[in-house]
């Protein structure tokens, strides 16, 4: 018998088996879960009650504390239903949408407004000071030796009206001015390093978080470009709510995620060769002090990001491409 359960467990990878132990129960899956199911869901990861009820009514017990009044209802202080997309406006012409807007950013929603730069594409959040997602090419042309500028600044592209985030906002919060796209992915001149430090790709990120798994997912993509004919499209997004900082015109994001597509520089159409055997690294990471130090143990699958978001990645691929590389596991 006891060997049977070691076959049995082996075949489970670390994260399976953490579900497992968790008491993950009845046709629940942890595919079908958001990815805090994987280190420790809080109800400040859900965008809604009936997503949080979802991860409370998988498991056997209630491993997260959802329900701390155990009456059944998870996290009762969430809205019940998250609002729906915005509807689909005008495929853009910059290069870093080529691959879709997954939120159907446009300047119509206050927070889900558009910004475009020569350097980037964003989502920004006028109520939560933040970006929701912010969206780069990065191949080697956009790489030089152009130093780290660090004038974080107010972004001059945001309309009247929107409270204008100051880099003082974060002073002795604790958090870091953590970048969506990092300084090193923008050195090839002055201008194009000095947009990465707009407040509006910027977000409060744990010290252990911007400086321990983050950075050293930025530097293996960076890596990445070292392979001939390679360009990556990237995409970064910060949800969920770990409270407030900047005299409450900042919300800290209880989770970090990012999508890095690997791209044949060499094709035509500026698509990449996208298809179902393309090579795709997702990741969604708590905002937290305390972590795991290597960013693979935060591979998840953007089917999994999608449903924790609501947004559709990805979403200018054919849609049985992104049926094929959204349910993939990241493994690097
Ligand atoms: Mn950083
Ligand atoms: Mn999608």
């Amino acid at each position: 018998m006891a060997g049977i359960g070691l076959i049995l467990l082996s075949s489970l990878t670390g994260c399976e088996w953490d579900a497992w132990a968790l008491g993950l129960q009845g046709k629940a899956s942890r595919a079908s879960l958001p990815p805090c199911i994987d280190d420790d869901c809080n109800c400040g990861d859900f965008r809604d009650q009936a997503s949080a009820q979802q991860v409370l009514d998988a498991f056997s017990k209630d491993p997260y504390e959802l329900d701390r009044d155990a009456n059944g209802q998870a996290c009762e202080g969430l809205p019940d239903s998250a609002p729906s997309l915005d509807p689909t406006i005008e495929p853009s012409q910059s290069v870093h949408l080529s691959l879709g807007n997954p939120s159907n950013a446009s300047v119509n929603n206050l927070n889900n407004f558009l910004i475009e730069r020569r350097q980037y594409a964003l989502s920004y959040h006028r109520e939560r000071g933040i970006p929701n997602w912010v969206s780069w090419r990065l191949n080697a042309d956009w790489l030089g030796d152009v130093e780290r500028q660090d004038d974080f600044r107010w972004d001059e592209d945001l309309p009247e009206g929107f409270h204008q985030v100051e880099p003082e906002d974060y002073a002795g919060s604790g958090y870091d001015r953590g970048h969506l796209v990092p300084s090193g992915d923008r050195t090839a001149d002055v201008e194009d390093n000095s947009a990465t430090f707009l407040m509006t790709n910027i977000i409060p990120q744990t010290p252990e978080n911007n400086r321990g798994p983050w950075r050293d997912l930025e530097d293996y993509a960076r890596d990445l470009l070292e392979q001939p004919n390679q360009e990556l499209s990237i995409i970064a997004g910060a949800y969920g709510d770990r409270g407030q900082i900047g005299g409450g015109n900042v919300t800290v994001p209880s989770r970090l995620w990012k999508v890095i597509v690997v791209l044949d520089q060499a094709s035509v159409d500026g698509m990449g060769n996208i298809n179902t055997t393309t090579q795709v690294i997702a990741v969604d990471m708590p905002n937290r002090r305390i972590l795991k130090q290597d960013w693979r143990s935060y591979q998840t699958s953007i089917d999994r990001i999608e449903l924790a978001t609501g947004y559709d990645l990805l979403a200018s691929l054919p849609a049985q491409v992104q049926t094929v590389i959204e349910a993939k596991e990241s493994n690097h």
